[in-house]
């Protein structure tokens, strides 16, 4: 029954070990404990075997306590390494699976004991022991680990500059010597040199109590463990991003710096969430807010709010729970200036807007522009007190088409027009009456004219109207109707009752004959067909006006 408080004992710290484990430590801190762990079972050991009433349970601890000191020893290498040559880690990570097999075969020697050769009992128990050929071997072995470690050690010494770092090495330094000086005096004194029958206890347990002073004031020194922690508290001290964490109970964790100034909040007071939102008329989606984050405290939810104070800024708050396995331990609320953000918004938006209104301002230049352009082009083609087109676009047009005509051999027309003493209109009435007369009669002309036919003004009260695809008899049935349209129209004086009538002589050329050799320069045909139908008009006029006198070709 005694054994029920040893066992006690070890599932207490089987709990121990459980709850390290299983909570967020790091590997490094599992190997500690793994490490401190072996630490204390060799004087557990060292003591279990002297109260241990039979000679099997010795041995027991005996075994137990060389199986726990292999394990030391490569615990010592590793964090000899760890401590002071990190790098070497990584350097050695391909065959570190080596490192424990020498400590291993010393473990397993101790384990089996063959033929006594590790230890032997001495008044039948394992109290006083003699030690055998297989213990030297793992003595070497074991001491072997710790002149690695030495020369480790010894090598970082030399290598490294930084009186920081050269501080920590000769810390540890300082264990491994102790260890190992501590493991010599007691293997001189209890085995090699016993001086009495009487074994001085306790001399490796207490290397090992130094050893592991030394250790933990370089791991400290150095925060070796801690240095994820501070990492982590760094970013959140330094972040742009205000933190705020909350347990169950809406309890205060942890603040951050970032938090937006106004907000007065402390550690340990209770968290309302209406106290840091603006005091200004709750809106909406504020209400909302508040409402999820009061009823659904599983829910995530965020909101932008504007806070008036000194300078307005927008903050985005966004709430999300600390969830561990379904289970709620608390929230974290995070405050996110958006002020910046909103202020780059609202200038873009603006610069925007002004190169909106650049662009309406250049389509309606653009349009202006065609439209003037337009206009332009118009009056390049036309005349101006009359609207019908004018000398030189008729020309132009006559060019290609003569051509066009001459390809195709299509018969067309030509008539020119004068009005018959016009300048008795001009004496009698002014030219200004004069200029109205010449506009209604172009108006009457062309109310007789076909769509295709072009209608030029060639200078002063002269008027060629070109007939495409027009014979002769067609040609001068038009003209007929052209000259009584002008004959009949009567122009009213304008502040006067009288009224002028005025007619015209028109000389017509028709091109039927396409088989004589036509001048192939179109130019020059087409001021030899202007001259032929002068003449013809020119007939016209001598024969009495009024008149209309046509030519084939
Ligand atoms: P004819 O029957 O022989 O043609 O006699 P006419 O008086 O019409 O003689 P002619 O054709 O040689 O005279 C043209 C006159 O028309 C001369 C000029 O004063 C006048 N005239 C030419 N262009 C314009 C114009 O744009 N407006 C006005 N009011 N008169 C013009
Ligand atoms: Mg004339
Ligand atoms: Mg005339």
């Amino acid at each position: 029954m005694a054994w029920i408080d040893l066992v006690v004992c070890i599932l207490l710290f089987v709990l121990l070990v459980y709850v390290f484990v299983s909570v967020t430590i790091t590997n490094l801190h599992k190997a500690y404990l793994v490490f401190h762990f072996a630490m204390m079972l060799w004087p557990f050991c060292q003591f279990a075997i002297k109260i241990a009433d039979t000679t099997k349970l010795q041995l027991f601890y005996v075994k137990l306590a060389f199986v726990d000191m292999a394990l030391l020893a490569v615990g010592w290498l590793f964090f000899t390494i760890l401590l002071t040559n990190h790098s070497l880690l990584s350097r050695i990570r391909k065959i570190s699976f080596l490192i424990p097999i020498p400590a291993l075969l010393t473990a397993v020697a101790a384990i089996f004991n063959p033929n006594a050769m590790f230890v032997q009992p001495i008044h039948g128990g394992y109290i006083q022991r003699i030690y055998g050929p297989l213990f030297w071997i793992t003595a070497v072995i074991l001491i072997g680990y710790g002149i690695v470690s030495l020369y480790i050690i010894f090598q970082t010494l030399v290598s490294e500059n930084a009186p920081r770092i050269k501080k920590k090495v000769k810390q540890v330094l300082r264990g491994i010597v102790v260890v190992i000086g501590f493991i010599a005096a007691d293997i001189l004194i209890n085995v090699v040199f016993p001086i009495s029958q009487k074994v001085t206890p306790g001399l490796t347990s207490l290397g090992i109590l130094f050893s592991a002073v030394f250790f933990i004031i370089a791991i400290n020194r150095d925060k070796v463990f801690d240095i994820v922690t501070i990492a982590h508290q760094d970013i959140i001290n330094t972040i742009t991003l205000g933190i705020l964490v909350l347990d169950d109970n809406e309890i205060i964790v942890e603040i951050n710096q970032s938090l937006p100034s106004h907000i007065d909040l402390h550690t340990g007071e209770r968290f309302d969430i209406t106290t840091i939102l603006p005091p200004q008329e709750p809106v909406n989606s504020m209400i909302t807010f508040i409402k999820t984050y009061q009823e659904h405290p599983l829910e995530s939810v965020e909101i932008e709010v504007l806070y008036q104070k000194l300078d307005p800024s927008y903050v985005h708050i966004h709430v999300s729970p600390i969830l561990v396995g379904g289970t709620r331990l608390g929230r974290i609320i995070t405050f996110q200036d958006m002020s910046e953000l909103r202020r780059l918004i609202n200038e873009t938006t603006l610069q925007n807007d002004i190169l909106q209104e650049r662009n309406l301002s250049l389509t309606t230049i653009q349009r202006e522009l065609y439209l003037t352009n337009q206009k332009l082009q118009k009056m390049a083609i036309t005349d101006g007190l009359t609207g019908c087109y004018n000398r030189s676009y008729l020309t132009q047009q006559l060019e290609h088409e003569v051509i066009k005509n001459m390809k195709y051999q299509i018969p067309f027309s030509i008539l020119l027009l004068d009005i018959d003493f016009f300048k008795l209109i001009n004496d009698n009435y002014g030219h200004l009456v004069g200029d109205e007369v010449i506009c209604s009669t172009v108006k009457a002309i062309q109310g007789k004219l076909r769509q295709t036919d072009i209608l030029a003004r060639f200078g002063g009260e002269e008027f060629i109207i070109y007939l495409p695809n027009t014979p002769s008899a067609h040609a001068l049935h038009l003209a007929e109707q052209v000259r009584t349209a002008v004959e009949s129209n009567v122009i009213t004086v304008p502040h006067s009752i009288e009224s002028i009538s005025i007619t015209v002589s028109i000389g017509l050329l028709s091109i039927h004959n396409f088989s004589i050799e036509m001048n192939p320069d179109s130019r020059t045909m087409i001021n030899d067909m202007f001259q032929a139908v002068d003449q013809v008009l020119y007939q016209a006029k001598r024969e009495g006006r009024n008149r209309m006198v046509g030519t084939i070709k």
